[in-house]
Parts: structure tokens; sequence; C-alpha cells
């Protein structure tokens, strides 16, 4: 069977050349500026009010342009951002502990196993410094040192401490951050507020991105909306796994439907496994949660030696325990990134040397911590955290090391974008995790906060006035061809998904779904489980559209109907992650091909022939994807067998 067909390159053609510290201050002055008293006839959408939309939908009102931001939720602050919990990376070097702005991006480069740009990197280690300065002056409370500067504590693939923090809490307190720079732009009048609107449709006018299909969430009305540009912010996808740590309403819609339209999706297949989460507890549940990276700066992960030790872990003597990580990665210890962390976990657990119910866990010990530090100055750091843990188990970390092992948490992959963000659509730009931009094959921690306000903050609002100021856009509206046939596509789809009235929940077809994905497209993969996987997903997915039961009517608040339309989308997405982890037979960060691993069983890259990003295009239903490759070029970082040892 044909899985897929190969066209022709794609290059980034926005790609600066020259020194790469210069690169980034060269383009922004080479690109056309819109004049301050035009920019209030050019009008943005902006989809998504996480860290990434808000930021960029703020910043863009700040700068006069007229904005109309859209998120799902009640209110833009619900955004899935306030999840995050341990921190944000800036290459201050407040600790003066020998970071710098070459190593943040020499450690991110190496960090996603040579599969990101390093012109990108580059940049985004250079604005990493503006914006720790810009939350400080909208009164983000970092937590501070005693000597009043900003603490830093450590995260994987780092040996510098460079993350900034605010207790477990951080994503919540930048996220309040750019919702007030939001909501005073609304209050200005250069930002329109569409809280529970969901974006199902792009539309595209004369090949450029002019408008969008929304639903009201509560009412149900399907509607159409116009702008110059549209920016998607609208989050990463690792909720097609079902079971992710992810906010339960994550979803590929707003990015899936505008890759069917023509944007290109990039290394669909590369997912984050994060290694610290509270293992699933049965089969009912509906959601994982994690146990922010933070800990493993003073946390210690062991297993007992003995295969199945029916001990209690206080009952294991010293001698009788393996430190894994610091066993086998004595540089790194527990701070190794987390593809590696993750694997680790599970080549113990395989062993038969996990712990808890089913095996499937290890332990995350601070009894040393609590020795060196005290109890106290270990609650002072994740006092929050040990709580949240506390709670859903039942056990208190002070008293016995929790149990964690890893779950999906993060997507690499998503929309092409140029150096611009600007996605194979023209107008269309793509910030935050919904793109692929920066972290190759694994995502470093406190790397997605920093990429997505860098994104919103510091690049779109640069690179997208050059689109701006040199296009043409004629008035559009909503009887122009496209629109009308962009919302009737919608109001099919959502008739036809409310008359199947089948006999099976969308939920038991998501959590199916899911299953398959982390079986055969998780932490491990095989060519032959893949292709294993994409067979069952395509009779799931006929299965589906023919017997899914959607309570109900579409003209009301209906959220079976709204996870209906994304579990549809997830299905589609989930066949493009198969094809793309089989087409990738190589290993690289949180890609593990079991049949390209080195003899001590880490991730084997072939650079020859895989050092390239893979950008798909949708070719139509019933016709096989299309691969797009983009050379990747290392002049910076020396291409090397990653190493934490
Ligand atoms: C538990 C947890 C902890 C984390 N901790 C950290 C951390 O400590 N440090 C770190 O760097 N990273 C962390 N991450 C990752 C980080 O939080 C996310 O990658 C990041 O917040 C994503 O931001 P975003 O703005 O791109 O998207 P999101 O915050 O997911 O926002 C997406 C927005 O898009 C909107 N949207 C989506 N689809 C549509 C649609 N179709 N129509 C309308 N609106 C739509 C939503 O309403 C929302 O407003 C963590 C992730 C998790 C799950």
């Amino acid at each position: 069977m044909t899985l897929f067909t190969e066209g022709a390159p794609i290059a980034d053609t926005k790609a600066p050349d020259g020194p790469i510290e210069t690169r980034w201050d060269r383009h922004r002055f080479e690109s056309k500026l819109v004049n301050p008293a035009n920019r209030r006839k050019r009008t943005i959408i902006v989809v998504g009010t996480g860290l990434a939309g808000g930021a960029a939908a703020a910043t863009l009102g700040e700068a006069g342009y007229h904005v109309k931001s859209y998120c799902y939720q009640d209110s833009p602050r619900r955004a899935h951002s306030i999840a995050a919990q341990g921190g944000i990376n800036a290459a201050k070097n407040y600790r003066n502990d020998g970071d710098s702005i070459q190593r943040l991006f020499y450690d991110t480069v190496k960090g996603g196993d040579f599969r990101s740009r390093e012109s990108n990197v580059y940049r985004l280690a250079q604005v990493s410094v503006e914006i720790i300065d810009q939350c400080v002056a909208q009164g983000v409370p970092f937590a501070r040192e005693y000597g009043g500067l900003l603490d830093n504590r450590s995260f994987g693939g780092a040996q510098v401490s460079r993350t900034f923090y605010a207790r477990g809490q951080t994503g919540q307190q930048l996220l309040l951050g750019a919702y007030q720079a939001l909501e005073r732009q609304v209050a200005a009048g250069t930002v329109e507020m569409h809280a529970r609107h969901e974006m199902l449709d792009l539309i595209v006018v004369d090949g450029k991105a002019r408008g969008i299909v929304v639903r009201d969430l509560v009412t149900g009305e399907i509607t159409t909306d116009f702008a110059d540009a549209v920016v998607l912010a609208s989050g990463g996808y690792g909720n097609v796994f079902f079971l992710s740590t992810n906010a339960k309403g994550c979803n590929v819609t707003a990015t899936w439907r505008a890759h069917r339209k023509g944007a290109l999706f990039a290394n669909p297949c590369f997912t984050q496994i994060h290694p610290t989460c509270i293992p699933q507890s049965g089969e009912h549940q509906s959601k994982l949660t994690l146990m922010s990276e933070s800990l493993r700066n003073d946390g210690r992960v062991w297993v007992p030696k003995q295969k199945g030790d029916p001990r209690k872990p206080g009952d294991i003597p010293e001698d009788e325990r393996d430190y894994y990580l610091e066993r086998i990665y004595p540089s790194f210890g527990n701070l190794v990134p987390r593809d590696i962390a993750s694997r680790a976990a599970k080549n113990v657990c395989d062993e038969g040397r996990g712990v808890g119910p089913g095996g499937l866990g290890v332990y995350l010990d601070f009894a040393d911590a609590v020795e060196r530090l005290g109890q106290a100055a270990v609650a002072a750091k994740y006092g929050n955290l040990f709580e949240m843990y506390e709670r859903i188990t039942g056990e208190d970390p002070n008293e016995v090391p929790m149990r964690i092992y890893p779950a999906v948490h993060y997507t690499m992959g998503g929309l092409w974008v140029d150096y611009d963000l600007q996605s194979t659509i023209p107008g269309l730009f793509v910030t935050g995790e919904a793109n692929f931009s920066d972290h190759g094959a694994n995502r470093l921690g406190a790397s997605a906060l920093m990429q997505g306000l860098a994104d919103g903050y510091f690049v779109l609002p640069n690179t997208i006035s050059d689109y701006l100021a040199t296009g043409t856009f004629e008035p559009v509206g909503a009887d122009h061809p496209a629109a009308v046939e962009a919302r009737y596509a919608v109001e099919r789809r959502v008739a036809r998904l409310l008359n199947i009235d089948g006999d099976r929940t969308v939920d038991s077809f998501h959590r199916e779904l899911g299953r398959i994905m982390w079986d055969y497209c998780g932490m491990e993969r095989t060519d032959e489980g893949l292709r294993k996987a994409i067979e069952l997903i395509r009779g799931l997915r006929d299965e589906f559209w023919r017997r899914v039961k959607v309570p109900g009517s579409a003209g009301d608040l209906n959220q079976a109907l709204e996870k209906a339309g994304r579990v549809a989308d997830f299905f589609e997405l989930a066949e493009l992650m198969c094809v793309d982890a089989l087409h990738r037979t190589e290993s690289c960060g949180g890609h593990f091909r079991a049949e390209s691993q080195t003899p001590e069983g880490e991730a084997l890259r072939d650079d020859e022939d895989f050092g390239y990003v893979a950008a798909w295009e949708w070719a139509g239903k019933d016709t096989p994807p299309v691969l797009h490759k983009e050379e990747l070029n290392f002049e910076y970082v020396h291409l090397s067998q990653r190493s934490y040892k």
C-alpha cells in the first residue's frame, strides 16, 4: 500500500544568512514596517489566548493594529498555558555559572537531537533575555533570592541554572501577565475579544488566509470573520493520545483545518513523553497529572535492584537501590533531558523492576534533599506540587518517595513555518506549540514558555509587519464564494456528526484511538507496529463515522458535539503521525525506532538520510499525503551523537 508520495523539497526562503548572532537584527532591519497611523487600518485575527496568542494579541494591539482574538474557553486566561508549572528558560546568567546565549542555543539544538533550525534557535536564545524583563515589568512575581535577584533552578539537558519560576505555577503567573496586557488593549479598543468561539475552518481567498469560520459554543451559531492576516496560536495536539498531561480541551482542529486548506504539517510524529507524571491508576481515568521536572533538581530517581521487590521503599537499603539515571548518565544525572529519562524509566520497568500497581512506576525520592536542606526549604520550593501529589495519590512525598511514570506531554510537531513564523499559506502565521519550529525532536524543559512568549511578544509582531506592509488586501466579506463554501462545509459536518445517531460515545472512540497511539506510536515505535496502527486507525475512523452517538442539538451548548469534531480531526492526524514515524527509519529525540539504536540502547540518528524537517501536504481524503523535505544545516553546533554521560 502506498502510504505517501514525495514532492519537491521545501526551503525556508525567509531565513537570513551571515553571522548567526547578527541575523535577527538584520532581518528586523530589512523587514518593512507599517506606519503607526496605518496600523489601525490593518486587521489581524489571533486564534488562541495562551502565552503565544495572548502575548501576540496584546502586543499587536499595543502597536495599534486592529486585533480580533478568539478562544474556546470562557475567559482568555483559562488557556492551557495556565497549567505550566516549573519555569521558563532565559540566558540571563544571573547565577554566573557559565550561561550565555551561545550556551542556551547549543543546549537547545543538542537537546532537540539536531532536528531544529540553527537560526531559529539562536534567535530564541537571544530573545529569551528580553522576555524576563518584559514579564518583570508586567509584575509577574518570579521567585527571588535573598539578595533580590530573580532566582533560578535547573531543568533537564542543561548544566547551568537558567530557569525562572514562580513556585510551581509559572504558567499561571505568566499568563496573568499576558492577560492583563491583553485586557488593557480590550479596554483601549484595539482588541476585540471573542471567548467561547471555536474556529472550525480557515478561509483562503486568492491563495491568502483571509478569515475563519467559527462556532459560538453557547448558541451554536456558525459565522465567518475576516482579517488581513490570521495567526494560529492554538496549542499542541498531545490529546490525540487521549491520556496526556494536557488540558482536556487541547486539540488539533485549528491547525488541522488549516492543513487541509494547504498549510504543510511538519514532523507530526515528534511527541514528547514526560518522565515525571503520576502513574495511571485505572482504566476509567481520562487525564494524567504532571509532576514538574523542577522536582528532579532535588528528587533522586531510583528503582529496586531486585526484580519484583515486594518491600516498601523505606525498607530497601541504599545498596539495594539502583539510582539508574545517576549510574548511566553521571554528568547530568537526574537532569538528563526528558526523552532520555523517559526511555530509561521504560527500560527498568520492562526489566521488571518498576514499582507500584502493574510495575509501571519509578521512585522520585526527596529524602536526601530533606536531610540536606530541611523540610521547610523543600516545601518552599515544591510545596504546591507535593500537595497536589498527595491529594491525588493519598501519599505524602515527605514520608514516602513519589511514584512517577512517563506520559504524553507536548508535541514538537505542528504547522510548518518559515523564519517569519508564516506557514505555507501566505497570511497564515503560527506561533507557540502550534508550530513546529524550535525544539527539533525533543523539547527541553522550560523552553515551551520561552518559545511561546518569544513568538508572541517579540518575533511575530516584527515579522508580520513585513507581510502587512508589502501586501494588498482586497475587501472580503461573508458573501465571498470562498467564505460561503467554508461556512457550508462546517455546517454540513456538524449536521453529519449529529445525524449518525449511533451507539458509541465520542469518548469511547477517543480512548481506543489513544490506546492505539500509545501502544504503537508512543515511547517506542517499530515498522510492524506502525503499519498495524495505520490499519487500526483507519478501521476505527470508519466505525466512528458509522456508529458515533452525539446527543443534543447544534443550536446550543453541546460539549459532545465539540468533542466529536475534535476527535474526527484527531483520527486524520493520528494516521499522519504514524506515516511520519514509519518513514523516519532513524531514532531521534522523542522518536525512538526500536530498529535504530546504539549498542547501549540510545537513539541512533541517521543524519545522512534524515537530517531534514518532514513537511507533509494534505492531498485529499483518499490520496496519500505528500512529503516535502527541508534540509537542515549545522554550521555552529557540531553534529554529534548526543551524550549525557
Ligand atoms: C501540565 C503542564 C505543565 C507544563 N509546564 C511547563 C513549564 O513549566 N515550562 C514550559 O516551558 N512549558 C511547560 N508546559 C508546556 C507549555 O505549558 C505549553 O507548551 C504552552 O503553554 C502552550 O502555549 P500556547 O500559547 O502555544 O497554547 P495554549 O496555552 O494551549 O493555548 C491555546 C489557545 O488556543 C485556543 N484554541 C485552540 N484551538 C482553538 C480553536 N479551534 N478555536 C478557538 N480557539 C482555539 C485555546 O482556547 C487557547 O486559548 C507544560 C505543559 C503541561 C501540560
